[in-house]
C-alpha cells in the first residue's frame, strides 16, 4: 500500500505554502496588531480570522469524539471535495471511481481538475458491490467516492460493502455522510484510526440548519488533514461563519429536535406518496429527502412549478427516469405539495 506522501501529486509534496500574517503570529499575548495591513477600526470584523479555525475544531472534536488535527473545515464540504482533487489527482493522468448516481460535485470537480471520473451503476437497490466497483479501479485510481445515505437515491449503502471497499481499495476513500443525522446507521467517524485512507465529509448544511453560513467538515487522519490545510486559500472560513457555527454547537437540543421532527414527517409524507394516483414506486430513504417514481415526473414537475412548489426533477439521471426528489419540508409545506399532487 502507498503511503499518503506517494500519494499527494509530486508538486503538492514539494510546495511551499503560503504563510500569512496570522500563521507567523498566533499567540495570545500581543495586544498591539500592525502585522496584516488591517484597518484599525470596525472591530472585530476588521481582523482576519483565525486561518486554522482552532476554537471551532476544538470543539467540533468534542463534540465528534475525533482530535482537532483530524478536521478539516471548508467553505462547504464542496470546497474539500475540490482540495481533495487538487492535492492526491494528477490532471490526465489520474482517474477517480464513483457510485452513479450519486452527487454531481464529484464529477463536476473531476472535470474542472482534468481527472478521469469512472462511474460504476447501483443495482436496482440502489446498493453496491465492493468488488464490481473496485474492478474500475487500476493503478492510477486515487479517489474513490462513496455517498451514505446516497443523494438522491436517499438509502444507506449497505456497511459491509463500505468496509470491504475500505480494506481493499489502494488510494483514498471518501465516504461522504452529508445526511448521515437522518438516517440510524452509525457514522464511520470512529472507524477513522482502523482505516488511515479513509476521510468522511460531514456538513452543517442539513441537519444543522446552516446551509447559508457555507461550513463543511473533512474528517481524516492527521497527515491528509494537513495535506487540504497546506493548499487551501489562507482564510477560507470567515469570521462570521466560525462564530455561528460555534452558537448552533450550543443548540443541539434545536437540531435534535428538528432532526426527530423532519424523520417522522419523512415516514408521513413517504406514506402519503404511496397513496397518490400518480405514484409508481416511493424509494426507503434514510435522509431528509425521498425519490419517487411517478407516471410523469416531467409533466408533474412543470406543473408544481407552475403551482409555486419546486421540488428536484432528476429524470434524467441514471436509474432514476421518471423520478422526482423531494426535499422533506415543514408540515404546512408537505401539505401544500400533497394537495397539489391529489389535483393532478
Ligand atoms: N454532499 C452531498 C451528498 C450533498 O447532497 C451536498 C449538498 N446538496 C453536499 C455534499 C454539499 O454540501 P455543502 O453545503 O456542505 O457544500
Amino acid at each position: 500500500m502507498k503511503s499518503i506522501e506517494q500519494l499527494t501529486r509530486a508538486n503538492i509534496r514539494s510546495l511551499k505554502p503560503y504563510s500569512s500574517a496570522r500563521d507567523e503570529y498566533s499567540g495570545l499575548a500581543a495586544s498591539v496588531f500592525l502585522d496584516a495591513n488591517e484597518n484599525p477600526y470596525n472591530k472585530p470584523n476588521n481582523r482576519y480570522p483565525d486561518p486554522l479555525q482552532q476554537t471551532l475544531k476544538k470543539e467540533i472534536a468534542a463534540l465528534k469524539s475525533v482530535r482537532p488535527g483530524q478536521i478539516f473545515l471548508g467553505n462547504g464540504s464542496d470546497e474539500a471535495i475540490d482540495l481533495l482533487f487538487r492535492a492526491f489527482c494528477q490532471p490526465q493522468e489520474e482517474n477517480v471511481v464513483a457510485i452513479e448516481p450519486t452527487y454531481g460535485m464529484y464529477k463536476v470537480c473531476a472535470g474542472i481538475n482534468d481527472v478521469e471520473y469512472r462511474p460504476v451503476l447501483l443495482d436496482e437497490q440502489y446498493q453496491f458491490s465492493a468488488d464490481a466497483l473496485l474492478e474500475h479501479a487500476d493503478a492510477q485510481s486515487k479517489l474513490l467516492f462513496l455517498c451514505s445515505p446516497n443523494n438522491p437515491t436517499g438509502n444507506d449503502l449497505r456497511r459491509e460493502e463500505i468496509i470491504r471497499v475500505l480494506e481493499r481499495f489502494e488510494g483514498l476513500v471518501v465516504l461522504d455522510e452529508a445526511y448521515n443525522d437522518f438516517s440510524d446507521a452509525p457514522s464511520f467517524l470512529l472507524e477513522l484510526d482502523r482505516y488511515p485512507r479513509l476521510i468522511v465529509l460531514q456538513t452543517f448544511s442539513k441537519a444543522w440548519g446552516c446551509a447559508a453560513i457555507r461550513l463543511g467538515m473533512a474528517f481524516a487522519s492527521e497527515e491528509i488533514i494537513a495535506v487540504l490545510n497546506k493548499i487551501k486559500y489562507p482564510y477560507n472560513v470567515n469570521r462570521l461563519t466560525q462564530e455561528y457555527a460555534r452558537q448552533m454547537l450550543h443548540r443541539r437540543g434545536d437540531v435534535e429536535r428538528w432532526v426527530k421532527q423532519l424523520k417522522a414527517e419523512r415516514e408521513e409524507v413517504m406514506q402519503r406518496f404511496a397513496r397518490l394516483k400518480c405514484t409508481v414506486h416511493v424509494y426507503p430513504s434514510d435522509a431528509n429527502f425521498f425519490l419517487v417514481h411517478l407516471t410523469d415526473a416531467v409533466g408533474i414537475y412543470n406543473y408544481l412549478v407552475g403551482a409555486g412548489i419546486i421540488v428536484r426533477n432528476r429524470h434524467h439521471v441514471a436509474l432514476c427516469g421518471n423520478c422526482l426528489r423531494v426535499t422533506i419540508g415543514t408540515r404546512p409545506e408537505n401539505d401544500r405539495l400533497i394537495e397539489a399532487l391529489q389535483n393532478w
